[in-house]
């Protein structure tokens, strides 16, 4: 079993320093956010995914697994030490690095004996090469330091068990030593490795991920064109799925692309493209199309209403996806801002994700408008007069089409996630937008005008 270091404890570096010491390794996870590391000592995780929060408690309790600020204490010993920092976005598409090289910094400067430096980090083509030489550079002791590549593929919402049951594991290394060492380290987990040089791995991740988003944004284009044309995606992407050569998966139309990861990859990728000169067409469209998805449900609400002022707006979901409380990219992020601009009064419930969004978005008055969290979507969409729903989570879900009927001012729903069927809403006489499908337009209109005009004033 191996001396480890992790440094960064969000959701890709402290979910590999868990499992890794779910393995038996000796973890030290490393953060130089104090408040997090008290907080992960006491037993509390600080993001939520499941099944993190068991398995932190029980290897801290067994001694397999540390957390601290104390990186130098953490990297001297380390036989190998993983990096897991953030490599967000710039202004300008590229990836900052800046945390990258801190850590590459400190991990020179603290080093007493040989260690493999192993870069999780999602980063451009190319900069293992610089970790390394940056690390020689500013190494203060006479010991060998390789950097190897070894790109992470959790999907937030199952971080733990995606890892503990990988599909593959890309390690890129430049040499035997570095390759050994690796797969020594992942043996314990019994999965498919991969083994590429270190440009290969970091071009692997990438080109993943990007292939997926672009997957998000063909469905979506199809979806919008499935609308014009009078066909429906959920049947479209049913017939697509049995070919294998398509595949079953990520064929779901939607409000779009968003998270941590899939955002700042696509740009990234085409941000490189660029500085070598090469114009990379197809992730550019994904890019074009996701900006115009996040925001086309309020686009066609703003057709149907002739103002959202005073109006009671039901938000169902905050953040980028269930099971997650990262609302990094989220489609809830670009549409609340739209409609408290334009005057609704939002009730938004999320089960975990509203006290991140509290922060970004504070309960009270924007603007114009207004925005209440409450603990139910029941409480939601009492009494509203529309209703957009941006996250699939269970308790989303669990609507059924005549409690909208029957709660609702006006039963009128945005569904960006195509949790309904079309049929049953029509039967629930629900008016119901989703994405690439038939809208059910507005039932026994009579009635419903009523209510508007009732609404409007309220
Ligand atoms: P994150 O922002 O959740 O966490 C980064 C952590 O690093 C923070 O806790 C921060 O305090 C800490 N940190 C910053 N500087 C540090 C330093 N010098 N020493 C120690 N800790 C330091 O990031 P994340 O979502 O886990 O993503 C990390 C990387 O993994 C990114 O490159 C991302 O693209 C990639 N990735 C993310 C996911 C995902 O689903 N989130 C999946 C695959 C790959």
């Amino acid at each position: 079993m191996y001396k480890i270091a992790v440094a960064g404890t969000g959701y890709v570096g402290l979910v590999a320093g868990v499992c890794f010491a779910e393995m038996g390794h000796q973890v030290t996870c490393v953060d130089i956010n104090q408040a997090k590391v008290e907080l992960m000592k006491s037993g509390v995780s600080p993001i939520y995914e499941a099944g993190l929060q068991d398995l932190m408690v029980k290897n801290y309790e067994s001694g397999n697994l540390k957390y601290t600020t104390d990186y130098q204490t953490a990297y001297k010993e380390a036989d190998a030490i993983f990096i897991g920092v953030g490599t967000p976005e710039q202004p300008d598409g590229s990836a900052n690095l800046s945390y990258i090289a801190t850590v590459a910094r400190q991990i020179a400067e603290s080093v007493e004996k040989d260690c493999l430096v192993v870069v999780k980090s999602t980063v451009p083509v190319g900069t293992n090469d610089k970790v390394e030489q940056f690390i020689q550079d500013f190494l203060v002791n006479d010991v060998r330091v390789e950097v190897a590549s070894n790109p992470e593929f959790l999907a937030q919402g199952s971080a733990v068990h995606d890892t503990l049951h990988a599909e593959r594991v890309i390690i890129g290394t430049e040499s035997k030593w570095a390759e050994e060492l690796l797969q020594a380290i992942y043996k314990p987990f019994n999965l498919p490795i991969v083994s590429v040089n270190r440009r290969s791995a970091e071009m692997i991740k990438y080109a993943s991920n990007d292939f997926l988003a672009l997957k998000i944004s063909y469905m979506n284009d199809i979806a919008n064109l499935c609308e014009l044309v009078g066909a429906d995606i959920q049947d479209v992407a049913k017939g697509m799925s049995f070919d294998e050569r398509i595949g079953s998966k990520f064929l779901n139309a939607g409000i779009g692309f968003g998270g941590s990861c899939f955002p700042k990859d696509t740009k990234a990728l085409d941000y490189l493209a660029k500085q070598n000169g090469y114009e990379l067409k197809t992730v550019q469209a994904a890019i074009d199309v996701n900006k115009e998805q996040k925001t086309m449900l309020y686009k066609k609400a703003s057709r149907r209403f002739i103002t959202f002022n005073g109006l009671k707006v039901a938000v169902l979901g905050l953040t980028f996806k269930p099971g997650t409380d990262d609302l990094r990219e989220a489609a809830s992020l670009e549409n609340v801002p739209l409609l408290l601009e334009q005057g609704a009064n939002i009730y938004a419930f999320d089960p975990v994700g509203a006290e991140n969004f509290a922060k970004v978005h504070p309960e009270g008055p924007h603007g114009r408008g207004n925005i209440t969290y409450v603990s139910t979507v029941e409480k939601a969409i009492k009494d509203a007069n529309a209703c957009f729903i941006f996250t699939e989570w269970g308790e989303v879900k669990a609507v059924t089409p005549s409690m909208y009927k029957e709660l609702m001012r006006t039963p009128l729903v945005y569904d960006g996630r195509n949790i309904y069927s079309v049929s049953e809403m029509q039967q629930a006489q629900v008016e119901y937008h989703s994405i690439g499908r038939k809208a059910v337009e507005r039932q026994n209109a009579k009635e419903s005008n009523g209510r508007e005009l009732q609404s409007a004033r309220y």
